[in-house]
C-alpha cells in the first residue's frame, strides 16, 4: 500500500522523467530505466547493510544487545 509520501514522490519523479524525455528525445527514454535499474541496485543493497547491522554482542559478558544500545542489558558493560 503506497502512502500519500510515496503517490506524491512518484508523480513529481514521473513529470521530471517526462520533461526530461521532452528535453532529450529517445536517448533520454534508454536513459530513464538505466538511472531506475542503477537506483534499485543502489536501494537493495542499502537494505542490506541494514539488515546485516545485527545485535551487538557486549564485550563483558558476551551477552547479545539491541543494535544503537549503549549499555548491556545484562552487565550495564559500556558497548
Ligand atoms: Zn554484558
Amino acid at each position: 500500500m503506497a502512502s500519500g509520501n510515496e503517490l506524491a514522490l512518484y508523480g513529481f519523479v514521473s513529470l521530471v522523467a517526462v520533461l526530461f524525455v521532452l528535453m532529450t528525445g529517445p536517448l533520454g527514454l534508454v536513459a530513464i530505466p538505466f538511472v531506475l535499474i542503477v537506483a534499485g541496485f543502489a536501494k537493495m543493497s542499502a537494505e542490506s547493510d541494514a539488515e546485516s547491522a545485527g545485535p551487538v554482542n557486549c564485550s563483558g559478558c558476551g551477552a547479545p544487545n539491541e543494535p544503537g544500545a549503549e549499555v548491556c542489558q545484562y552487565c550495564d558493560e559500556t558497548l
